[in-house]
């Protein structure tokens, strides 16, 4: 049997469990071509040959083999890049580093190629540190929900199209925007004008210039949901870790 040439790129590890015996199957957003699944063969068994490059969340470049016709790829093997246990990981930490690969696996296509959703990953996982999470996760899911396309207009009232900038603003699960004081629905949030500030904020610097600040879990809170929102009612399911950072303390 030919041995076909190796593809290569570089990759976040989404998701990895195990297949058979000794094998693993892995989920990967490859920055060359979007999201792919592989097995990765013997991997329980053989550490040598992957070690820790396919624990979630670890920056890795992935070299595989596609043969036509078949849905998995095979991993042939991956150097790590960057990983996620080099630093501290404390259990919030853990649960924002799943929800992180919660979101990539849950909106990203297969076999779509997006560099920006790649840069934003790389970039937020940077700044995703042990008690410092809620800051990385605002800019995360105000940049993703935006570059999936999902992110409706938070300047106007989606019900009567009033200007709603200094006005107070409201949002429900089943509404796709904000809505004005005369239009909400019954049992609705408030999303805070200073929330929205910091929102066009976000949307104009990197998060770098973020990084340092105070940043305490009632910051952005209703932004937060807000965007959860918008993903839960996409993707028609309540995510798993989701939850999980809600009953963080
Ligand atoms: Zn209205």
């Amino acid at each position: 049997m030919d041995s076909m040439p190796l593809k290569q790129s570089e990759a976040i590890v989404l998701r990895s469990y195990p297949l058979r015996e000794a094998d693993l199957l892995v989920t990967f957003f490859t920055r060359a071509e979007g999201k792919l699944k592989g097995v990765a063969r013997s991997a329980m068994k053989s550490r040598r040959r992957f070690g820790g490059a396919l624990e979630p969340l670890t920056v890795v470049r992935v070299y595989w083999e596609q043969r036509e016709g078949q849905e998995l790829m095979r991993i042939d093997s991956c150097d790590v890049l960057d990983s996620p246990l080099t630093a501290t990981v404390d259990y919030p930490r853990a649960v924002a580093l799943a929800y992180v690969g919660e979101l990539l696996d849950q909106l990203l296509p297969d076999h779509e190629p997006n560099d920006a959703v790649f840069r934003l990953a790389l970039a937020v996982l940077q700044n995703l540190r042990a008690g410092a999470i809620w800051m990385p996760l605002t800019y995360f899911d105000l940049w993703l929900v935006r570059l999936v396309g999902l992110l409706p207009e938070l300047h106007v009232c989606i019900e009567c199209g009033a200007g709603l900038d200094g006005q107070r603003a409201y949002f429900h699960p089943l509404a796709d925007g904000l809505m004005c004081a005369e239009h909400k629905r019954l049992v609705s949030s408030e999303m805070s004008w200073e929330s929205r500030l910091l929102a066009s904020e976000m949307f104009r610097q990197s998060i770098d210039s973020f990084a340092g600040a105070s940043w305490p879990r009632s910051k952005g809170a209703d932004l937060r949901k807000f965007l959860t929102q918008r993903i839960e009612r996409h993707v028609e399911k309540k995510l798993v870790s989701g939850a999980m950072l809600e009953r963080l303390d």
